[in-house]
C-alpha cells in the first residue's frame, strides 16, 4: 500500500533538542538542553519592536528583507569583518538561521550531490541534507580540541562535492576554527569548485582570545561562501526567528526564490528592531562575550564539581562533557535519567552524530542561562556525584 508520509520525512526523527525542552517542562527540570537564553533581550531592541508594531509596520516586508534592516546588516558586516556586501543583491532575510540554512541548501544542492559536514554537527544539518537530497560526507572533529585530520578532509572532497557546511564558533563542541584550518577548507572549495555554507550565528561569543574569522574574508572565497547568521543568539531573541543569508548575487538569486516560496518573509516589525540591534555599539558585543565567559567558567566549575569530564569551549554557549565516569551504557539513557531523576535536561551526544554510537559517551550542556539557573542545575547535579562515589549504577 502507498505510504501517506514521504520517504524524506520518514528518514529523520523529531528534533531531540526540542524534545528535551518538552521533557524538561514535564519533569520540572532545569533546561540546559535547548540553547535559548532565560534572561531578557536588550531594552533598546525590545522597545524598537514594540514601537514598530505601534507604528503599524504589520504587513509583509519585501520578501528578501526590509530595506532598513538589510542596510543595517551590511553596515554591521563591514564594521565587524571589513567585508562590503550589497544589501540590494547580496542579502536575504529569513525566518531564523534555520530557514537560512535550508533555503540555502535547497538553492544550491541538487539531489545526489555531496555535502561535507563536520561531525559532531548541529542536528538540523542532517534533515537539511535529506530534504535537499544531498549525500552527506562526514568529517570527524576529535576531542579534546575537536581538530580534524587534513587527509580525512581532503579525501571527503571530489567532483560530486557541491558544498561544505561549516559552523564556527561551533555547536556543540565550542570549537573556533583557526585561520589555518579555514585556509585548508577554502583551498578544497576552490579546487573542487564547491560552495562554503557557513553558520556563524555564534560569531560574537568567543573566549580566551579566540578570534572569529568569516570564511568569506579568505582569498577567493567571497563569491563562493554563503554566510548564514541571525539575531537569535547575538541579541538573545531566539523566538523572533529573524536571520539572514549573505551571498554573491547569483547565489542570492537562488536563495531568495526558495525563501520566497518557503515563508514569504520574516516578521516585519521584528526586522525594524533588527535594524536597531545591528547599530548597537561595539561595547555591546564586548559585554556579551564577557558575560558568556563568566557563564562558561561557572558551568565548567559546576560540572567539574559534579564529576564530569567537560571540554572547555572557546566559543558558542555549549559544553560537551564525557559521561564515562558515570557508568551508563549510553547517552540517551543517561540524559533520560538526568531529566527524570536529577532534574536537569541536557542533549544526548548521539543527536550530533550520524552513527549514534559515536556520540554515546557525551552529553551537551548549554550555559546561556542566568547564574541562578546554572547554580540550581549545579546543585542538582551534585546528587550525581554522590551516586558515582557510592558506585551505584542506576
Ligand atoms: N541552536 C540551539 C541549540 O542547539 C537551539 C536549537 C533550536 O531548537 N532551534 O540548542
Amino acid at each position: 500500500m502507498k505510504k501517506l508520509v514521504s520517504r524524506k520525512a520518514e528518514q529523520f526523527t523529531e528534533s531531540v533538542i526540542r524534545e528535551m525542552t518538552r521533557l524538561a517542562n514535564r519533569y520540572g527540570s532545569v533546561n540546559l538542553a535547548q540553547g535559548f537564553p532565560d534572561f531578557p533581550a536588550p531594552e533598546a531592541v525590545k522597545r524598537a519592536a514594540m514601537d514598530a508594531i505601534a507604528a503599524d509596520i504589520n504587513q509583509y516586508a519585501i520578501t528578501w528583507g526590509a530595506k532598513r534592516f538589510r542596510d543595517a546588516i551590511a553596515r554591521k558586516v563591514e564594521t565587524c569583518s571589513g567585508l562590503r556586501v550589497d544589501p540590494e543583491t547580496e542579502i536575504t532575510v529569513c525566518c531564523g538561521s534555520t530557514e537560512g540554512m535550508i533555503a540555502t541548501m535547497l538553492a544550491v544542492v541538487d539531489p545526489g550531490e555531496e555535502v561535507v559536514i563536520f561531525e559532531p554537527f548541529y542536528e538540523n544539518y542532517g534533515p537539511d541534507a535529506i530534504l535537499s537530497g544531498a549525500s552527506p560526507r562526514y568529517v570527524k572533529l576529535r576531542p579534546p580540541d575537536w581538530t580534524f585530520d587534513s587527509e580525512e578532509l581532503t579525501s571527503a572532497f571530489n567532483q560530486r562535492t557541491k558544498a561544505i557546511i561549516l559552523n564556527t564558533p561551533n555547536n556543540p563542541t565550542g570549537k573556533v576554527f583557526t585561520r589555518e584550518e579555514l585556509e585548508q577548507i577554502a583551498a578544497l572549495c576552490r579546487r573542487w569548485n564547491a560552495v562554503a555554507i557557513t553558520d556563524e550565528i555564534y560569531e560574537h561569543i568567543l573566549f580566551d582570545g579566540a578570534q572569529h574569522i568569516p570564511m568569506a574574508t579568505l582569498e577567493g572565497m567571497r563569491d563562493r561562501t554563503i554566510t548564514v547568521n541571525a539575531m537569535s543568539k547575538t541579541y538573545s531573541v531566539t523566538g523572533w526567528r529573524v536571520g539572514y543569508a549573505i551571498a554573491s548575487p547569483p547565489l542570492t538569486d537562488g536563495i531568495r526564490k526558495v525563501h520566497d516560496f518557503l515563508t514569504v518573509g520574516a516578521a516585519a516589525p521584528l526586522q525594524e528592531a533588527g535594524a536597531v540591534a545591528m547599530d548597537l555599539p561595539g561595547s555591546y558585543y564586548q559585554e556579551l562575550a564577557e558575560s558568556y565567559l563568566h557563564r562558561r567558567d561557572l558551568l565548567m566549575d559546576l560540572l567539574d564539581q559534579a564529576g564530569f569530564q567537560a571540554f572547555r569551549p572557546e566559543g558558542a554557549y555549549y559544553i560537551m562533557a564525557d559521561i564515562a565516569p558515570f557508568g551508563f551504557d549510553d547517552d540517551v539513557r543517561f540524559a533520560r535519567y538526568l531529566v527524570e531523576e536529577i532534574g536537569v535536561a541536557v542533549v544526548p551526544g548521539s543527536s550530533f552524530y550520524h552513527r549514534p554510537e559515536d556520540g554515546a559517551r557525551y552529553v551537551r550542556f548549554c550555559f546561556c542561562k542566568k547564574d541562578e539557573t546554572l547554580r540550581e542545575a549545579g546543585q542538582r547535579l551534585l546528587k550525581l556525584k554522590a551516586r558515582r562515589l557510592a558506585g551505584t549504577r542506576p
